[in-house]
C-alpha cells in the first residue's frame, strides 16, 4: 500500500467550498479521476478530477505542473485514463500531490485553477478507461458458500476454493457507465419441473455488489507478477455491478462457468478512486479461520497479510418504479465491507499472472460479490432471498425475489477512519428495461 503523506492530511481544505462540508464524497483527500463531457454535450471527452461538487478539467493548465507530474498532466489531455496509467506510479503520486496543492485553500494562485472547474451535476460522465480485458473473481468465501448452496446443495464450496482465487473471463465490450439502462437478457433456461429448456427472457435477474479495479501497469507475457509487487500494479478502484441472470446461469454454467448469464452487461461507477487515496484505509487481510489451508507461497506475503485488505463500506439499494413514482428514497438491501474478502487484491493479481498471463494497462478486475458472514452484508438477491424462496418485503408493500423491470439498483461505497477524512466512490446505478422483443 502507498505511504501516508500530506495529500491525506485531514486538516487540508480546498478553496472549492463544497469539498469542505464534511458530507461530500470528494474532499481534497480523495481526488478520483474520471472522464466527462462538459455541459452542452457536444464537446470531446475530457479527463477530470472530482473535488466537492465540481470537476477539475485536466485537459488544460499543463503549465501549472512540473517534474514527473507534467508528463502525467499532459497524458490527461488524451482521454480515457489509459495514457495517464502508462505514466506509472511515481508520476501518479506526483500528479496527485500537485493537484492537491493546486486545489488547496492555501494556494495563493487559486484563480489560475478556478477557471478549469466545471459543475459536476451538469457534466455527463463517460467510461473512464478503455478496457482491453475484464476478469471477474469470486473472492468472498461467504458469497461462494451462499451461492454454492443454491447451485450445489451437497458441496457448496469446491475443494479448490481456498487454494485458487477463482475467476472467469468476462466481456469488456458490454461494460457500461453508471446510469446506462440495462436490458433484461433472454437465454436458455430450464426450470426444474420442465423436461427441456426454452429460450425466454430471464426470470431471475440479479445484481452482484463488487469492487472493481483497473490495472495500471502491464506485465510481459510469460513473466508472473510477484505478490509483493501485485497491489502496486493497480491504478484505482470503482464500484462494479456484475449483473447476473441466475436462471440462465443455473443451466449453462457446468462445466466451464458463467457465460451468457453474466456477459450481457456490467455497470461501473464513473470515478476511479486511486490506490493512493485508499492508503489510510488499508487493513489486515481477512484472517483465515483455523483449519483453512495457508495460501501457497506464491500467493502469500507478510506485507499482504498485514496490510493487503481495504476497509471499504459497500452498500446496495433498490428503487422500484413504484417507489420512484411516489418520490420515495431507495431502500437499503445490504451493507458490508471489502475487508471481509477472502482473497486480497494482490492475491488476485498475482494469481492471474502466475501462469505468465499478461495483464494490459486498463484491464478491469471485479472482486466478486462482497458478502460478509452476516445476512445484512449479503450482496446479491440470490443470497438475500435464497433464490426467491424467501422474497424480500419492501417498506411500500412490494416484495422481490429477483429484480423486476423498472427497478433501479444503486451501489454506494465509502471509507471512514478516525484521524482521516471520509472519502466516497460516488454511485453505480442502473434501471432495468424489459427484454428485447
Ligand atoms: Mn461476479
Amino acid at each position: 500500500m502507498n505511504a501516508i503523506n500530506e495529500t491525506h492530511d485531514p486538516a487540508r481544505k480546498s478553496f472549492v467550498e463544497s469539498a469542505n462540508d464534511g458530507k461530500t464524497e470528494f474532499p481534497i483527500q480523495n481526488l478520483p479521476f474520471g472522464v466527462f463531457r462538459a455541459p452542452g454535450g457536444h464537446e470531446a471527452p475530457r479527463v477530470g478530477v472530482a473535488i466537492g461538487d465540481m470537476i477539475l478539467d485536466m485537459s488544460h493548465g499543463w503549465g501549472l505542473f512540473h517534474g514527473d507530474a507534467r508528463g502525467a498532466a499532459e497524458a490527461c489531455a488524451q482521454p480515457p485514463l489509459n495514457a495517464l496509467m502508462k505514466c506509472g506510479p511515481k508520476a501518479w503520486a506526483e500528479l496527485r500531490l500537485q493537484v492537491s496543492r493546486l486545489l488547496s485553500a492555501d494556494n495563493a494562485n487559486a484563480g489560475a485553477v478556478q477557471k478549469w472547474l466545471v459543475p459536476m451535476p451538469a457534466a455527463e460522465m463517460l467510461l473512464p478507461v478503455s478496457i482491453p480485458n475484464f476478469t471477474d473473481f469470486f473472492a468472498s468465501v461467504f458469497h461462494a458458500t451462499n451461492a454454492g448452496k443454491m447451485f450445489r446443495p451437497d458441496s457448496p464450496l469446491l475443494p479448490n476454493y481456498k487454494y485458487v482465487p477463482v475467476a472467469y473471463h468476462s466481456r469488456p465490450s458490454s461494460v457500461r457507465i453508471s446510469g446506462t439502462p440495462v436490458r433484461r437478457p433472454s437465454g436458455q433456461t430450464k426450470p426444474a419441473a420442465d423436461p427441456v429448456p426454452a429460450y425466454r427472457p430471464a426470470r431471475s435477474l440479479d445484481y452482484e455488489l463488487e469492487l472493481g479495479f483497473y490495472i495500471g501497469q502491464s506485465n510481459e507475457l510469460g513473466a508472473p507478477v510477484p505478490i509483493s509487487e501485485a497491489q502496486g500494479r493497480v491504478f484505482g478502484y470503482c464500484l462494479l455491478n456484475d449483473w447476473s441472470a441466475r436462471d440462465i446461469q443455473g443451466w449453462e454454467y457446468q462445466p466451464l462457468g458463467p457465460f451468457l448469464a453474466k456477459n450481457f452487461c456490467t455497470t461501473v461507477s464513473p470515478w476511479v478512486v486511486t490506490a493512493e487515496a485508499l492508503a489510510p484505509f488499508a487493513t489486515a487481510a481477512y484472517a483465515r479461520p483455523g483449519g483453512d489451508p495457508a495460501p501457497l507461497p506464491h500467493l502469500d506475503a507478510p506485507g499482504d497479510r498485514a496490510g493487503g485488505g481495504i476497509d471499504i463500506r459497500m452498500e446496495a439499494l433498490i428503487l422500484t418504479r413504484k417507489m420512484r413514482d411516489a418520490g420515495q428514497k431507495p431502500h437499503l438491501l445490504s451493507t458490508g465491507t471489502f475487508a471481509d474478502i477472502y482473497w486480497t487484491v494482490a492475491q488476485m493479481v498475482a494469481h492471474h499472472t502466475s501462469n505468465g498471463c499478461n495483464l494490459e494497462v486498463g484491464d478491469l478486475f471485479g472482486s466478486g460479490t462482497v458478502s460478509g458472514e452476516a445476512k445484512e452484508s449479503w450482496a446479491s438477491l440470490l443470497e438475500l432471498t435464497k433464490g426467491a424462496r424467501e422474497p424480500l418485503a419492501l417498506p411500500n408493500g412490494e416484495s422481490r425475489g429477483f429484480i423486476d423491470d423498472g427497478d433501479e439498483i444503486i451501489f454506494r461505497g465509502h471509507c471512514e477512519k478516525a484521524g482521516f477524512a471520509r472519502i466516497g466512490f460516488g454511485e453505480c446505478r442502473a434501471v432495468i428495461l424489459p427484454a428485447h422483443t
